[in-house]
């Protein structure tokens, strides 16, 4: 039993926390015999990153220059050779940069090699992760209680019944991408809350409007569009249809490992149009409605009594006013204001330094690997 003492708490003001075998036992006055002083810091839930491929973490920023076409004719097909030690080695990367970052829960897309490489790596790295494996492979993780649950990723909508029946027989979510226009009207009768689809940027307005009515979730990876030339991103249309919209990174290779980029870039393409869009909607974007798009609502996303105990402690925002808090954050932090992380009750990061990983050590352990695919 720990407590996170005398923290701003995100939409409480100045509480305790008080957590109990990975729960959120109390949020008020609590005492227990661990203490972690969260004096001066902000403490709000962890972020929830809808769509990432952790794999590519060892080619980061090598696709600066990489449009959409490039990427999927030329960096995914390498991608695919990768050894079983180097998916474990690169995955086991991104997920450390994403705890580095106060992202406490992932959905990735395990799709190179065996899946059970790229899960062993996740379950390792003590993230939160929604592990989204093809159709074939999904029984075989569909029954985990832990901290790796699965999906099902779905390679191509065009061709999604059979996926989301499979999904539907073990009780996942099915994960999507999605860009086309006439795709999601084509699978008018399928949709629903479990379904969730990543991008969406040349969807007719029509199939916005039958997302948000369904339920089903919309990521936006504002940033990793806007660099490959996907299309202006879906945000401020699903919003307007009713929709919640989650926020994701997707790829390193011209990505920051982080969501505070992407929460920025959401809310500054919204601003260029209209600047009536509180900026602290985007933190929703980025924790609890990430969430609830990949079925994790019940689980984390916010800070609520039950819920476990994914935390992140910020610094740099105990001068606001509370009500400026949320959207300061979203305007101006950065992964060097994340100090605490907790995941499931466990600190992962503490005082600006990760617990169960050295980076240097991860980076330098697949050097020779970035070199080789990018050769
Ligand atoms: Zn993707």
């Amino acid at each position: 039993m720990l407590v996170v003492r005398g923290g701003h708490v995100l939409g409480v003001g100045i509480a305790d926390v008080l957590v109990d075998d990975g729960v959120i036992a109390g949020i008020g006055s609590c005492d227990a015999p661990e203490v972690i002083d969260a004096a001066g810091l902000v403490v709000l839930p962890g972020f929830v990153d809808t769509h990432r491929h952790l794999v590519q973490a060892a080619m980061r920023g090598s696709g600066a220059d990489t449009p959409i076409d490039m990427y999927l004719s030329e960096v995914l097909p390498r991608v695919q050779t990768l050894s079983a030690d180097e998916v474990h080695a690169s995955v086991l990367l991104g997920a450390a940069e994403a705890l580095n970052a106060g992202v406490t829960t992932v959905l990735d897309w395990g799709h190179v090699g065996d899946p059970a490489v790229a899960h062993s790596a996740l379950t390792a790295s003590g993230i939160r992760a929604v592990f989204g494996v093809y159709r074939d492979h999904a029984h075989r993780f569909a029954g985990a209680q832990g901290l790796v649950t699965a999906a099902v990723a779905c390679l191509s909508p065009e061709d999604s019944a059979r996926d989301i029946a499979v999904a539907r027989s073990l009780g996942l979510v099915t994960t999507m991408h999605v860009n086309g226009t006439g795709v999601v009207a084509e699978m008018a009768e399928l949709l629903g809350p479990d379904l969730h689809f990543v991008h969406g940027n040349n969807l007719a307005d029509d199939e916005i409007k039958l997302l948000a009515a369904a339920g089903s979730g919309l990521t936006v990876t504002p940033v990793v569009e806007s660099m490959m030339g996907h299309g202006f991103p879906a945000y401020g249309r699903f919003a307007a249809a009713g929709g919640t919209p989650a926020l994701g990174v997707d790829v390193v290779i011209n990505s920051v490992a982080d969501l505070f980029e992407p929460m920025r870039l959401a809310l500054w393409l919204e601003r260029i149009h209209s600047v009536a869009r509180p900026a602290s909607s985007l933190l929703a974007s980025a924790t609890l409605d990430g969430a609830r798009a990949i079925g994790l609502g019940p689980r984390t996303g916010s800070l609520e009594v039950g819920k476990r105990a994914d935390l992140v402690l910020l610094d740099g925002f105990a001068h606001l006013p509370a009500d400026r808090v949320a959207g300061g954050i979203v305007a101006t932090a950065g992964v060097a204001d994340v100090r605490t992380v907790l995941v499931d009750g466990r600190v992962v990061k503490r005082d600006g330094v990760l617990v169960d990983h050295d980076l240097p050590a991860l980076r330098a352990s697949v050097r020779s690997l970035a070199r080789k695919v990018l050769a």
